[in-house]
């Protein structure tokens, strides 16, 4: 399966990432329906990774062009105040809405999207918080399936459905999960165990390699940069890496620079894809990595 990925991030400013397939939004920075257009009335379900205005100034227009029945549903990290507080100003800036769902979700929550696909959160340290408080999470896309244990390959369906009738489902499959997306959020890289294994990894990458700039742009909320974003791709298993959120001080041509040095000097293999400042990146995996 191949995903249709499309997303514009710009530290500061917005963020939003769209998987065409799954219906899923991931961040809702300013201009995400203005971006999508038609194809955000596809979108079911959205994750916004934090509090923090780039990643959700977009919901208000998202939600009063498209809220309709069910969908769209908006989960949040649960300790976040900001967003009962937009749910409660929408209600009465745009009573002719139809109600949208807002739930509140935390460090290991899993949500079924679609059959056999799942988003689950993971807690990550952008935000200073004491653990059991959820402010800030990343969000792992994975798919589970029941597969037949293969001694049980030659039987019939019927012969299957009396097995487990009998034995119990365990008995003749186990279950199989693949990491099939990830979206880091803002975060600093810590754990490397995270994204081991992920097929496409979607990370922050919010400054080149200059502590001052750091510094400067973050206001004590931690970032990645593209050095130790790199240095832990080449230390895990991942098919294909995606890099979001840079700031918008660094140009095109900064980005690729820095970025070719790290691939060379990691040794990367895998292509890597880049979202740059200021424009949308539209169906990302067909698009040419940096490095291919
Ligand atoms: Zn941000």
């Amino acid at each position: 399966m191949s995903y249709n990925i499309s997303a514009y991030s710009t530290a500061l400013f917005s963020t939003w990432v769209n998987v065409e397939e799954l219906n899923l939004l991931i961040d809702a920075g300013d201009g995400v329906t203005s971006g999508l257009l038609q194809k955000s009335r596809k979108i079911k379900n959205v994750f916004i990774t934090h509090p923090d205005r780039d990643h959700l100034n977009g919901l208000p227009q998202f939600i009063q062009l498209n809220a309709r029945g069910e969908f769209p549903k908006i989960y949040y990290p649960k300790n976040s105040g900001s967003f009962p507080a937009m749910n409660n100003f929408l209600k009465q800036f745009d009573p002719h809405v139809s109600a949208t769902e807002w739930i509140g979700i935390e460090d290991g929550s899993e949500i079924e999207i679609k059959k056999n696909i799942l988003v689950k959160a993971l807690r990550n340290e952008h935000i200073k918080a004491p653990i059991g408080v959820h402010k800030s999470l990343s969000y792992k896309v994975l798919e589970r399936k029941r597969k037949l244990k293969p001694e049980f390959l030659s039987k019939t369906g019927a012969e299957i459905k009396e097995i487990a009738g009998i034995k119990g489902r365990d008995f003749i499959s186990s279950q199989t999960e693949t990491n099939i997306i990830s979206f880091s959020g803002d975060t600093p890289v810590d754990d490397y165990s995270k994204w081991d294994g992920t097929k496409i990894l979607i990370h922050e990458s919010t400054f080149l390699k200059n502590e001052g700039d750091a510094q400067i742009e973050s206001r004590g909320n931690k970032h990645s940069r593209l050095d130790q974003v790199i240095k832990m791709a080449s230390e895990i298993s991942v098919e294909q890496l995606i890099l979001t959120h840079f700031s918008s001080r660094y140009s095109k041509a900064d980005i690729n620079s820095s970025l070719r040095r790290l691939i060379s000097e990691y040794n990367i293999q895998i292509p890597v894809y880049v979202v740059y400042p200021g424009e949308i990146k539209r169906d990302i995996l067909k698009s040419d990595p940096v490095n291919l």
